[in-house]
């Protein structure tokens, strides 16, 4: 069962409201766009995420959890994308 919405007791702080308010969290599909600096040139990773809101004002607040969790994702795709690139390159040359 796939659960978009999930309201969830944390309570953070939205720094929109400048206050500790209920959040909930959302699954979402995040694009990130790699462009030179010793990433992949010109290339962008789907990844699927989840993002805390806010409950009140709908203000995304930052989650340290969630926010790792999605770090890893990334990291896993760059060294996927780079291993994959490596092998291309070596049937070039
Ligand atoms: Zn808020």
């Amino acid at each position: 069962m796939l659960t978009i919405f999930s309201f969830s007791p944390k309570q953070t702080y939205c720094d929109n409201c400048e206050k500790t308010q209920k959040t909930y969290v959302k699954k979402e599909l995040r694009m990130f766009n790699f462009d030179g600096n010793g990433m992949i040139k010109a290339s962008s990773i789907l990844i699927k995420t989840k993002l805390r809101f806010c409950l009140v004002c709908g203000h995304m607040v930052y989650d340290d959890k969630l926010d790792n969790k999605m770090s890893k994702k990334l990291k896993r795709q760059i060294t996927k994308r780079k291993l994959l690139k490596e092998e291309y390159r070596g049937h070039l040359f």
